[in-house]
């Protein structure tokens, strides 16, 4: 009885079909003080179709990620107050407790080598290193976003067979 009620689904922009398929309505939180990176990252974000909720500061960012469930953390290092690494262990602080782990994604400014080891170090799953660009942001998303989601969901459809044939063959 409710079919004949159902709107017809919007074609999609063609350009952006696979990406946005696979990223629409995924919610990731992008914490950064500065309002001119927030817009730059958070236009980056959207446009590839993710759903993004921005905390200006580690303490905001504690307490969005308190309140809902994100996909992924994009965590500037650098804020006034309390920063990315602070934030970040009091997120895994917090997470101790449950067994929940949000992947954080570090932006930095810093491209220094010992930086990535940092990051890490401070319970950070990966880092982009600032001026942000959208190749390095998707690509570290993209390696990010399968074990967030249970490594099903952003396997490219034709890897498909071939992986899940190696994941039996290894008994994953
Ligand atoms: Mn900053």
């Amino acid at each position: 009885l409710q079919l004949s009620a159902q709107p017809a689904p919007k074609p999609e922009p063609p350009a952006v079909v696979a990406p946005s398929r696979l990223r629409a309505g995924l919610r990731l939180l992008l914490v950064e003080d500065n309002a001119i990176n927030q817009l730059v990252a958070s236009e980056m974000l959207r446009r590839q179709g993710y759903l993004v909720d921005v905390a200006a500061n580690g303490r905001e960012a504690l307490a969005a990620l308190e309140r809902q469930t994100f996909e992924v953390v994009l965590m500037d290092v650098q804020m006034p107050e309390m920063d990315g690494f602070e934030t970040t262990a009091a997120l895994r602080d917090r997470e101790s407790r449950t067994g929940a782990h949000t992947p954080v994604i570090a932006l930095t400014a810093h491209a220094m080598k010992g930086d990535r080891e940092r990051c890490l170090q401070a319970g950070m799953d990966g880092y982009v290193s600032k001026p942000i660009r959208a190749d390095d942001l998707n690509r570290e998303l993209d390696t990010i976003l399968p074990h967030a989601l249970g490594g099903a969901a952003i396997r490219p459809v034709n890897a498909g067979a071939t992986a899940a044939a190696t994941d039996s063959k290894n008994g994953v």
